[in-house]
């Protein structure tokens, strides 16, 4: 396959916001090109259990492991369940050609299809279609109109038509597809990202909260610890919103399925109402699916792919994702350097949102209540950082909730928390051992690990959140203001 050979990328670390999800594929399997997917900017992998073998997944994960452990980068590793996509069958010839005006069936059972007619891995289907409906497959690239319907046959007329290849996906305009929420290979696919320890676990085509509880519990039972990602795009998932939201700790606005599902014209509109309903409720979001589509091709983006992806940075998304840009693209790693800088630039004018709203807001948590107060004051002091000592990583999460244009620093100890956080806009990781229970030691040593990581300076007016007694998790009850360098005796 071809890659982006042996052109050097400068290993240049910029302070960027909004991180970057690379879909890991045939491209990006190379250790050479993994690596300079790292340096790059890429921020977090995803391994796409809808292509490839266990196996794959397992040793692709094993290579960005050791990378990012040499590179001493905090990369996390989010598994993609294929859940239950209706798919089509395969055809004599590997593909079909379906023609405007020309009548095709999907049949219930078909073993190898034609121009005429082909297979579905989902015999149920008829149950959920009737004359009239309209089907879309492969992403809508192909439109089928339902003339009639019987116990084994789905009767169509192409409007329109083109090439149509093996196992392509099957959607209904406007939702209504039964097919249950978890599959036994996504049961399976489960056990296999707890044995690699995936960071997040995203369920694909969820319907309700309770599809998102049953992963959470397999994954829980299997003994993982991922945090789950609700993917939308289904027409349900909007419609039961609020309790998807309460159910995950993430959303990726899938806007593949989606658009077939709402219709492409609605999804800009669904992407904003989704971060933002997001956010709010203190959830991550991933916005993904052709963010930078050409450049499977193209050495470049289009203006079209530079304007979405700095959309989706000015909506307040926490991460922008790559599909087959980087899973099969020619330009795995030159598509990741142009998405850094096209986010980059878009954050420039984000505007800041700590508004009069940040003051009517109540609190019940202690933790909660020290980190909005850290971000209040870092705004308002004009400090230069935050430096936010957490175990769990929940401080962070609620300080990058909104957008105070101050950078947030999650120093500790935990490998597993700093993986996760990479994920989350505007949280940089750093990692420091606390082995201490004394207050001015352990400022001491953040403002050391802060100088180490070369993201302040001597001098620098900067806040710390800390949890007393120390290295106990959901403790933070403190906060300091700090010139860097006061503790370590270098300021007088
Ligand atoms: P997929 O999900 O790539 O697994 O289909 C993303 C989307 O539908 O946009
Ligand atoms: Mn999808």
């Amino acid at each position: 396959m071809a890659n982006s050979g042996s052109k050097l990328v400068p290993n240049v670390y910029v302070p960027r916001q909004t991180k970057i999800v690379a879909t890991l594929g045939p491209a990006s399997t190379d250790p050479a090109v993994l690596e300079r997917m790292i340096a790059a900017g890429m921020n977090v992998v995803r391994v796409n259990f809808s292509h490839g073998t266990a196996q794959e997944h397992i040793d692709r994960v094993k290579t960005v492991r050791e990378i990012a452990a040499r590179l001493k980068r905090d990369i996390a590793v989010m598994a993609d369940l294929q859940g239950p996509k209706i798919r089509i069958g395969v055809f004599a010839n590997g593909s079909a050609t379906l023609v405007n005006g020309q009548p095709f069936v999907l049949e219930a059972k078909c073993d190898s299809g034609n121009d005429e007619r082909v297979g579905l891995d989902y015999p149920e289907l008829v149950n959920d279609v009737k004359a009239g409906d309209t089907l879309l497959l492969d992403d809508g690239k192909i439109v089928l109109k339902v003339k009639k319907v019987t116990p084994t046959q789905i009767l169509c007329e192409t409007e329109v038509g083109g090439v149509l290849k093996n196992r392509k996906g099957i959607n209904k305009l406007g939702g209504g597809l039964s097919a249950p929420a978890l599959t036994s290979k996504d049961m399976e696919d489960i056990r296999t990202a707890v044995s690699f320890e995936a960071d997040y676990i995203a369920v694909s085509f969820p319907k309700s909260g309770a599809d998102m509880y049953m992963a959470r519990e397999l994954t829980r039972a299997a003994g993982g610890h991922a945090m789950m990602i609700a993917k939308i795009e289904r027409c349900e998932a909007l419609e039961n919103l609020d309790d998807l939201i309460r159910s995950c700790d993430g959303l990726m606005v899938a806007r593949g399925d989606l658009a077939v599902e709402i219709g492409d014209a609605a999804v800009p509109a669904a992407q904003k109402r989704l971060i933002r309903a997001a956010r709010e409720a203190n959830k991550l979001t991933i916005t993904a699916t052709q963010m930078m589509e050409s450049m499977i091709e193209s050495p470049v983006p289009t203006r079209a792919e530079v304007s979405d992806v700095a959309n989706a940075v000015l909506d307040g998304t926490d991460a922008v994702m790559l599909s087959a840009e980087t899973a099969a693209g020619k330009f795995p790693v030159e598509t990741i350097v142009a998405m850094a800088r096209v986010c980059v630039e878009a954050e420039k004018s984000a505007t800041i949102s700590l508004d009069a709203d940040f003051l009517n807001r109540k609190f019940k948590r202690v933790d909660q209540s020290i980190a909005m107060a850290a971000l209040f004051t870092a705004h308002h002091l004009e400090v230069k950082a935050i430096a936010a000592l957490t175990q769990s990583g929940s401080t962070a999460l609620w300080m990058s909730r909104l957008n105070s244009g101050v950078p947030i620093f999650a120093l500790t100890p935990e490998e597993k928390t700093r993986r996760r956080l990479s994920m989350y806009r505007d949280v940089r990781t750093v990692m420091m051992q606390y082995e201490t229970e004394d207050r001015e030691v352990l400022l001491a040593k953040s403002e050391q690990a802060l100088l180490d990581a070369k993201v302040v300076e001597l001098g620098d007016l900067i806040v710390i959140t800390i949890g007393e007694p120390i290295g106990k998790s959901g403790g933070t009850n403190t906060m300091k203001i700090v010139r860097v360098g006061e503790h370590i005796g270098l300021l007088n």
